[in-house]
């Protein structure tokens, strides 16, 4: 059965469809089979791992709202290994089409256990916000990998998530786990960094990762070429540091 981590912060820009597609990449790479389910309309990590608008037939909303299953929706992205869930903007309209649906909040569990048997990592890239589509996330998921930018205000924020995360163990999902916090777009040059991180450390304790994601401007170029870091540039800082965290799940889990 494939392990389902969501990557989730309501705030946009911090990381999260960097770290989902990049640390996809890595995991295959170390030769795991990996499904990365695309959730935010914005349709980045679509677009980030190759994937053209113009070949998506039927995307994640179908899955949600038409109950087209899964398995006809998973597309092969560029990285041998990872294959992806696409999206397109018509998931923008699923939020409000799913509020007065039966099972609004597990439909995404539902899908996903049909073809977790083929994965040893599902993992979901969450859009900015706590609607009812990071809610079917968090109810499908085993834990959640939280990006957190290095910069002013980075724990801002975080005690709604933690709460929404409260409230999908209490309904839905008793066993979720925070599976790690992430910091990101870190700046060696700056004193904030340092104490940023000091902070984030403070609150989550031994829950950040030790691995740290620098800001790297490969990584910043790489989804204009449809390309995760390591195949964009693998010799980059970007793409090592990236195989570091795939190195510390993998040891998280055991594997
Ligand atoms: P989110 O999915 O949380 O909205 P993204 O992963 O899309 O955030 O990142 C926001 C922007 O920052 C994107 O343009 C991305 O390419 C860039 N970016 C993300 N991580 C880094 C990094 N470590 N260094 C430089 N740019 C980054
Ligand atoms: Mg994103």
């Amino acid at each position: 059965m494939g392990y389902v981590i969501a990557l989730a912060n309501q705030k946009g820009g911090v990381g999260k469809t960097t770290t989902s597609v990049n640390l996809g990449a890595c995991l295959a790479e170390a030769g795991k089979k990996v499904l990365l389910i695309d959730i935010d309309p914005q349709g980045n990590a679509t677009s980030g791992t190759g994937i053209s608008k113009a070949s998506i037939e039927q995307d994640v909303y179908d899955v949600l709202i038409n109950e087209t299953p899964l398995e006809d929706v998973i597309l092969k992205t560029v990285h041998d290994g990872l294959d992806i869930v696409p999206t397109t903007i018509q998931l923008s309209g699923a939020e409000i089409e799913l509020t007065s649906m039966m099972a609004r909040e597990t439909r995404l569990k539902d899908a996903i256990e049909s073809v977790d048997d083929n994965y040893d990592y599902v993992l979901i890239d969450c859009p900015p916000s706590l609607g009812l589509l990071t809610i079917n996330a968090f109810t499908a998921s085993d834990s959640i990998l939280i990006p957190v930018q290095s910069e002013y205000y980075a724990l801002e924020g975080l005690s709604q998530l933690l709460n929404t995360i409260k409230l999908v163990q209490k309904h839905f999902n008793p066993d979720l786990k925070i599976e790690g916090v992430l910091m990101t777009m870190f700046d060696a040059r700056t004193n904030l960094g340092q104490q940023v991180n000091e902070e984030v450390k403070k609150f989550f304790g031994d829950q950040v990762y030790e691995t740290i994601i620098p800001r790297n401007v490969r990584l910043a170029e790489a989804p204009s070429h449809g390309l995760p870091i390591i195949d964009y540039d693998p010799k980059s800082n970007g793409a090592e540091v990236y195989r570091q965290l795939a190195k510390e799940v993998l040891a998280a889990h055991g594997k």
